[in-house]
């Protein structure tokens, strides 16, 4: 459930008319919604309690700072993937002993960097990365808690770009060299083997392939108590997927997610970590754009938006469906056309939708693209030099910018022209030509 929601006949978040927010910011903008985000959080409070366990928001669905600060101040902790992110979640006020860094390309730089701050778990997903993090933690004088992330060589069943569970995909250490790896990483001076980290892919929309990684997890953990080591930590990644067509996707609930994690490493006496990203901020958030045009084209019509795929890179990278829903509520029973919903980008991929059933929709009006409050404005990009959209966060009957548009001399200054081309001649490209 969210907080997008008609009244009167035009869509709220919350107690905030869309149309207002964007009469002040102009379009496209991303808007989130705090009551929505930490009902998400809550949800996974009640699955999971009365297990001992933390809640690591995974920074990369959504890394606003407004986003991270709202669940940290709920208990959460973060799942962050380089310095950038880990510098967010402590900017944002997440206690360095409740944030786990994860990601199977950690520089030294980074991991240095992480060791000075304190985070609380290292996710090392290769002998590699456990030898450069133990000649920089001994170098620092530290000691870096680690879990290894196993791979468990499942199917998570979900789209390939987003599939990480598999012995072909880059992520993990082989279940088959886990135990090599642990009594490797047990006897290196710079690293404190805690747990053991799992996860499988994201948009997850059946819990079998959940049920078969944790329980390899489970035998993974009382084997290596049984040689001795220390498990105290059990992270078993995120990936639970949301519901993008209202119509007809229902993936499962946390609460069920909740009853598998009790049922398959509830009986281990270990802290649970989880890191979900999508559950929490998806739905939280939608983007907002105005049509520019209603393109009469043969056969087909073109509902053209100011919002492209630089904004929203879902649709073109993953095939993704997003409800796209007008914020003037149609009236009931009006007749449905089906239209390819594009933006101005100079790419035939800059399509969000073909031939969706849309009610009547002219230049001017505004709709809202649900389900885009995780990786959305994280992967946006100026393409086009088409400045970033601002992101607006409400609760209750407020709304804040929390990321404000660039201007475009911001955008030009960034560039720099170097010195041999400030003249309109370069003498000694004439030299050369000329002999
Ligand atoms: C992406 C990612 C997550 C979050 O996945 P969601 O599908 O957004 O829940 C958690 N952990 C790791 C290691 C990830 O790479």
């Amino acid at each position: 459930m969210d907080h997008f929601l008609y009244r009167d006949g035009a869509l709220y978040a919350e107690d905030v008319a869309i149309s207002d927010i964007a009469a002040e910011v102009g379009t496209p903008f991303f808007c989130y919604s705090q009551a929505t985000l930490e009902r998400h959080f809550r949800v996974f409070e009640e699955a999971l309690s009365p297990l001992q366990h933390l809640i690591c928001y995974a920074v990369k669905a959504n890394s606003n700072l407004a986003v991270i600060r709202s669940l940290t101040r709920m208990g959460a902790g973060a799942d962050v993937v380089s310095e950038g992110e880990l510098r967010r979640a402590l900017a944002a006020g997440v206690a360095p002993e409740k944030i786990v860094f994860a990601g199977v390309g950690k520089t030294r730089d980074e991991m240095a960097y992480a060791l000075s701050v304190g985070v609380g778990q290292f996710n090392v997903e290769s002998l590699e990365e456990l030898e450069a993090l133990n000649a920089v933690a001994v170098a620092a004088g530290r000691k870096a808690p680690i879990a290894l992330r196993v791979n468990p060589d499942v199917d998570a069943k979900t789209h390939a770009k987003i599939s990480t569970g598999l012995s072909e995909n880059k992520f993990g250490v082989p279940m088959a060299q886990a135990q090599t790896a642990y009594t490797a990483a047990a006897d290196m001076e710079g690293i404190e083997v805690v747990g053991v980290d799992v996860h499988i892919g994201s948009q997850l929309t059946d819990l079998a392939p959940f049920e078969a990684a944790f329980n390899r997890v489970a035998d993974l953990t009382r084997e290596l108590r049984g040689s001795g080591l220390g498990i105290r930590r059990i992270d078993l990644g995120g990936g639970l997927g949301i519901p993008y067509a209202r119509s007809n996707d229902a993936p499962p609930l946390p609460f069920d997610y909740g009853a598998l994690i009790k049922r398959t490493v509830g009986d281990l006496g270990a802290e649970i970590v989880i890191e979900p990203g999508r559950l929490i901020a998806g739905n939280a958030g939608v983007l907002v754009s105005r049509v520019v045009y209603l393109k009469k084209g043969e056969g087909r019509d073109f509902l053209i938006l100011d919002a492209a795929m630089n904004d929203l890179i879902r649709p073109a990278m993953y095939d993704a469906w997003h409800d796209i829903v007008p914020i003037q509520e149609p009236t009931p029973g009006v007749e449905r056309a089906p239209v390819d919903v594009v933006g101005p980008v100079c790419e035939t991929g800059d399509t969000f939708a073909r031939g969706r059933e849309m009610p009547p929709l002219a230049a001017g009006d505004l709709v809202a693209f649900r389900s885009a409050g995780a990786y959305g404005a994280v992967m946006s990009s100026e393409y086009n030099t088409r400045p970033l959209a601002p992101e607006v966060f409400v609760s209750r009957d407020r709304f804040d910018i929390v990321r404000r548009r660039p201007t475009y001399d911001e955008i030009l200054r960034r560039d720099h022209i170097p010195d041999w081309l400030s003249s309109d001649v370069d003498p000694a490209h004439h030299g050369r030509d000329g002999g």
